[in-house]
This record gives structure tokens, sequence and C-alpha cells, in this order.
């Protein structure tokens, strides 16, 4: 369970609670204000308060006196020259910050931008719970069965969580495990969790024995632990978060917090989280010689790898851009 039955009567409390404002607030951010939404077996992403909405973008961008919104159609026009442009600095006056319960293999990848500001939860001075990640074997060995049938495949496009090691990327994972495989890496892992876990609470001192203090007790935990913090950041600095770690590139794990997290975005900042998807994380960057290749393309000229001038990563990696289908 992500959140234990004391904590959501705390978040209830605080949900029934009511501000006045006379700032912007959005009325699809506020319905899950607070609200745990669960990301893999035992986290969690929270929003606990943000700051600006479309609107604030626009006003900011035009450094207006009053709201700064015309009619939404001028401002989607703006929002999209602003991203199309990478004139960045007005998506820094919206801020959100986020509450997130994550493992800690996840956290390390996270902290890596450094543009957020950061409060974890302290092992040194509390205790943690016996809570770790294990990847679901059960949707692996379900995607190999359900190969055949696409629809409920593609439901389960994320959860490639347990998986054979890439043979082509040396970080990341190929096809899925068969189900006797992935049913024993799981077994493994939570066996070996159980264990420090075990060793975790001997050395705390259990049933009376001397205790060693908890900053050295944690350290025989696993990288699966889950921890906390509160995470804030700006808008801008979010999506280049997102741009990142919602990228098929990065890890499922990180990947799967980063699509709630662009889902709260979608509720915050719709034109932006639009502009964003269209001019950034859907779009592609060309090289100088890749541009040159697609326009011999375009000129009707068959080029090859070889005659491209293009490495053969390079080539796969424009075919792949421009969907075309890669010659055996
Ligand atoms: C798929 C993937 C694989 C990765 N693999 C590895 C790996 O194997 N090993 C590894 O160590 N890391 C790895 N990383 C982490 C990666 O190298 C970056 O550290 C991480 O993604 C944060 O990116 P960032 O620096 O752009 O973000 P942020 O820290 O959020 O910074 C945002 C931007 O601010 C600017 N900035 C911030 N701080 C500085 C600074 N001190 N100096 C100059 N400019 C700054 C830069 O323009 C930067 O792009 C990986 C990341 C991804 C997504």
């Amino acid at each position: 369970m992500p959140i234990t039955g004391d904590q959501a009567r705390e978040i209830e409390a605080q949900r029934r609670t009511r501000s006045e404002t006379r700032r912007a607030t959005v009325p699809a951010l506020e319905e899950i204000l607070y609200e745990p939404i669960p990301v893999l077996d035992h986290g969690f992403v929270r929003v606990i308060d943000y700051m600006g909405d479309d609107a604030a973008i626009v006003q900011a961008a035009r450094v207006s006196y009053g709201r700064g919104t015309k009619q939404v159609s001028t401002d989607r026009g703006l929002i999209n020259y602003l991203m199309r442009h990478r004139h960045t600095s007005p998506f820094e006056m919206c801020e959100i910050k986020l509450h997130v319960k994550l493992p800690i293999f996840v956290a390390r990848q996270w902290i890596r931008h450094r543009t957020a500001n950061v409060n974890e939860y302290s092992a040194r001075y509390s205790i943690l719970d016996r809570e770790f990640y294990l990847p679901d074997s059960e949707k692996l060995a379900l995607k190999k069965t359900l190969a055949q049938q696409p629809a409920l495949f593609e439901q389960l496009s994320m959860a490639e969580a347990t998986a054979a090691q890439s043979t082509t990327n040396r970080q990341g994972r190929e096809a899925a495990l068969d189900p006797a495989a992935a049913a024993e890496a799981v077994r493994k892992m939570r066996e070996v969790a159980n264990r420090a876990f075990t060793a975790y609470d001997q050395l705390l001192g259990e049933g009376g024995r001397p205790a060693v203090a908890r900053e050295l007790a944690r350290i025989v935990l696993p990288l699966s632990t889950y921890t906390q913090w509160y995470w804030k950041i700006d808008l801008h600095n979010l999506l280049h978060f997102l741009a990142l770690r919602a990228d098929p590139h990065a890890q499922y794990e990180i990947r799967a917090y980063a699509e709630v997290i662009f889902d709260i975005v979608r509720r915050w900042v719709p034109l932006t989280a639009a502009a964003f998807e269209d001019y950034r994380l859907h779009a592609v960057t060309l090289s100088a010689r890749a541009r040159e290749v697609v326009r011999r393309m375009i000129a009707g000229e068959r080029v090859t790898q070889e005659t491209s001038g293009l490495s053969s990563g390079e080539w796969r990696e424009l075919l792949a851009a421009l969907d075309l289908p890669s010659p055996e």
C-alpha cells in the first residue's frame, strides 16, 4: 500500500480545507490536489502546491498589467510560438511542488536534475518501512501470451518491468523474459530484499539487542527501498525533466513517474502541455547533414547509408525519425 490509513485521513482533512485567494487557480488540478496518484507497487506522486497557469505564461510574456489573457486561441498561438522558439523564461513563472514516494534507484536518476528544490525523508532520524520495489512478473508473463491481442498488448506496453538485458543498448532491456524466468527473478529480488530488511531490523536493536545508529543500520538496505521527498520545480525545468524521462530511452521505472507527472501537467497547463508534445516531445532535430539527406530524398534520389555521409547509427536514427523502414 502506498499510504497508511492515518496518512489517508490526514490527506482527507487537508482536502476538506478551503482557502480564499485572488491568485489564479486551475480547477482540474484542484480536483487532485494532495491526492496520491499510485506509481509502481508502493510509490506515488501528490501535488502539494502550484503557482500559475497557462494565462500566467502569457501574462509574463506580455509583461502585462492584468491577467494577460485575450482569447484561448490567441494564448495558444503565443504559447506555441514561445515553445517553438525556445523562449523559455515565461514558462519559469509557473511552479509546482510534488510529494513523491519512489525507490532509491529511481531517486538516484531523478536527483541528477539539478534545477529543482528537494527535501528528502531522513533515514538518519526515522526508521524506514519494510517497503521495496519488485518488478511485476505477472504482467510480463501476460505480455508474452497477449501478443496476438493488440489492444491489451498496447495497455501493457509500459509493463516491461522485468526484461532481458538489451543486446543493442547496454542501458536498456529487450524481449520480456518467459513467465517462469521472470517469476524466478522476482522471487530472488524479494528474498534478498527481505533478508536485508531483517538485518536492518536486527541492527536497529530488534528483540532487545544493542542497537546500531539508524544512519548506519540503513546501509544494508537495497536500492529498491522506497524513499520520499518533496520536489519543487518551475515549469520550464519540469518540461526538460519530462523530455528526458518520459522518453523511451529512459528506464521504465522513472518513465512511469514521468508519465504520471505529464498527466498532471496536462491538467495544470493544457495549452503548454500540447505545445510541448508537438514541438519537443514528439519533434525531431536533424543535423545539417541529415537535413541534406532529406532534401536529396525529396528531390527523388535513392539515398543509402553509404551515399548519405551519415554513420550507421545516425542513418538508423534518421530512418526511425522519418518512419521509414530500415533496409535489411
Ligand atoms: C536515458 C538517460 C541515460 C543516462 N545515463 C547516464 C549515465 O550513464 N551516467 C550518468 O552519470 N548520467 C546519466 N544520465 C544523466 C544525464 O547525463 C543528466 O545528468 C541528467 O539527465 C540531467 O540532465 P540535465 O543536466 O540536462 O538536467 P538539469 O540538472 O535539470 O539541468 C537542466 C539544464 O540546466 C543546465 N545546467 C544545470 N546545471 C548545470 C551546470 N552545473 N553546468 C552547466 N549547465 C548546467 C544545463 O543546460 C542542463 O541541461 C542519463 C540520463 C538519461 C535521460
